[in-house]
């Protein structure tokens, strides 16, 4: 299947989409907290998207029965929201969202801690969030599309941590999921070269042990292997000529994502 390209005025929709999805995360991060269910969690993302005459792109997507994908500490991707898993002082959750608006999409995940988390699951989200932009920053015309999974791969392994192989990034736009893939991982020769007008959804997933991961009993909800913990963020970005424009976060907006999730950066390998 071919590459899209997309015109400005096509960014533009997929640019709106991405700040009801931008939103939605802002939204839920209200409650994120101890003793909220995944199940509520995915009724509040539903009911804003709808709010905002939008769709939420993953509910029914490949037949997924929710809105958004919820994966609790050792959880990777495709975390199916359930009442049983309810948020503990500690935990860690990666919230994946897709939203559709005029026929055109935007996904993004997030990985926010709950309550006071270990200092190695600070480490884990903050990294994996520096290895999201490390990736976005390559994902120029310049470049091939391995230049983006050697600096995901490189910042994640220099601290420490292991990135998924069996899942990777996307292309995206007029669908959820598109070509090209998006590997977290590789060298910089590797893959298609990258062309002003791709839009690309670039989805670090970063394990604090092996990168192996297996798929739970529930049949979506993918797990590591040794049980260690995982987080994944995501954001929808726009190649143009003058470099990647994200289109998930507000625009020309100086968002600093650490101090939003009252992260610090300490202790962490740049
Ligand atoms: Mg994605």
């Amino acid at each position: 299947m071919a590459v899209h390209i997309y015109t400005s005025k096509e960014v533009a929709k997929i640019m709106e989409a991405g700040m009801i999805a931008f939103e939605t995360h802002m939204r839920l991060r209200e409650y994120i907290r101890p003793g909220v269910s995944t199940a509520e969690l995915d009724e509040i993302a539903r009911e804003f998207i709808y709010s905002r005459r939008a769709i939420p792109a993953f509910l029914g997507l490949y037949n997924f029965p929710a809105s958004i994908c919820t994966c609790v500490n050792d959880a990777v991707v495709h975390g199916l929201p359930n009442r049983k898993t309810i948020l503990r002082p500690g935990d860690i959750i990666s919230i994946d969202l897709g939203v559709g608006y005029n026929g055109y999409y935007a996904d993004t995940a997030w990985t926010w801690p709950v309550g006071e988390v270990s200092a190695e699951a600070r480490k884990l989200i903050t990294v994996t969030q520096q290895c999201l932009f490390k990736g976005i920053a390559e994902a120029r015309v310049e470049n091939r599309i391995g230049a983006i999974g050697e600096a995901v791969q490189k910042h994640a392994e220099a601290n420490g941590f292991s990135v998924v192989r069996q899942l990777v990034g996307h292309g995206i736009g007029r669908s959820i999921h598109e070509e090209p893939q998006v590997p977290n991982y590789g060298r910089r020769k590797d893959g298609i070269k990258i062309r002003a007008g791709m839009v690309l959804a670039i989805e670090p997933m970063v394990n604090a042990g092996t990168h192996d991961v297996y798929t739970d009993s529930d049949q979506w909800t993918v797990r590591t292997k040794d049980g260690k913990w995982s987080a994944h963020f995501e954001h929808t970005v726009a190649i143009t000529s003058q470099g990647p424009v994200i289109c998930t976060l507000p625009k020309g907006a100086n968002v600093n994502v650490f101090q939003l999730m009252g992260l610090e950066v300490a202790g962490v390998n740049q």
